[in-house]
C-alpha cells in the first residue's frame, strides 16, 4: 500500500512558509523548530523538506542526499541545544511517532527532540 500524503498538514504549511516557525537550523532538505507545546526544557522538531508521512516512509523513499542531510541535522540540533550524549552533554531522547498506534497527531514526519530534564521511563506501564 502507498503512503498517502496530506499537503494540508500544518508542518508542509510551516514549510511553506504560511505559518511562523521558531527555527532552529535550516539545511538544504531539513528544517528544525521548537514544538508549540514544549513537554520537556529542549522540544525541538526535526523535519525533512521533502513530503513523508512518518519515519518508515522515509526510510524506504527518500533519497540518499535526504537520508543524509536528515540524519546530520538531527546530529547538529542536538549538538547545538547541548543535549548530546558526548562526554559534554546530558543527552536526550529521539522520538518519531507513526500512524494510530504511534499516535502521531501531524502527518509530516519529524523527529521530537527532548532533553533538559531526566525524561524517565520509554513507555508508560501498559494499561
Ligand atoms: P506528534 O504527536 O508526534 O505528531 O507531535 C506533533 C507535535 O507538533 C506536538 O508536540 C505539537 O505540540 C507540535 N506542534 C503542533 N503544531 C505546531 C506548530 N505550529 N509549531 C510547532 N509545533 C507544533
Amino acid at each position: 500500500m502507498a503512503y498517502i500524503y496530506d499537503d494540508q498538514n500544518i508542518f508542509a504549511k510551516i514549510l511553506r512558509g504560511e505559518i511562523p516557525n521558531r527555527t532552529v537550523l535550516e539545511t538544504e532538505h531539513s528544517l528544525a523548530f521548537h514544538d508549540i507545546n514544549p513537554q520537556a526544557p529542549v522540544h525541538v522538531l526535526v523535519l525533512p523538506k521533502g513530503s513523508y508521512v512518518c519515519y518508515d516512509h522515509f526510510a524506504l523513499e527518500a533519497s540518499d542526499a535526504e537520508i543524509l542531510d536528515f540524519t546530520r541535522a538531527v546530529g547538529q540540533v542536538c549538538k547545538m541545544l547541548g543535549v548530546q550524549a558526548d562526554a559534554a552533554g546530558d543527552g536526550c531522547r529521539l522520538i518519531a511517532n507513526a500512524g494510530a498506534h504511534g499516535v502521531q497527531e501531524v502527518p509530516h514526519l519529524h523527529v521530537h527532540v527532548l532533553g533538559g530534564r531526566i525524561l524517565g521511563r520509554m513507555l508508560p506501564p501498559a494499561e
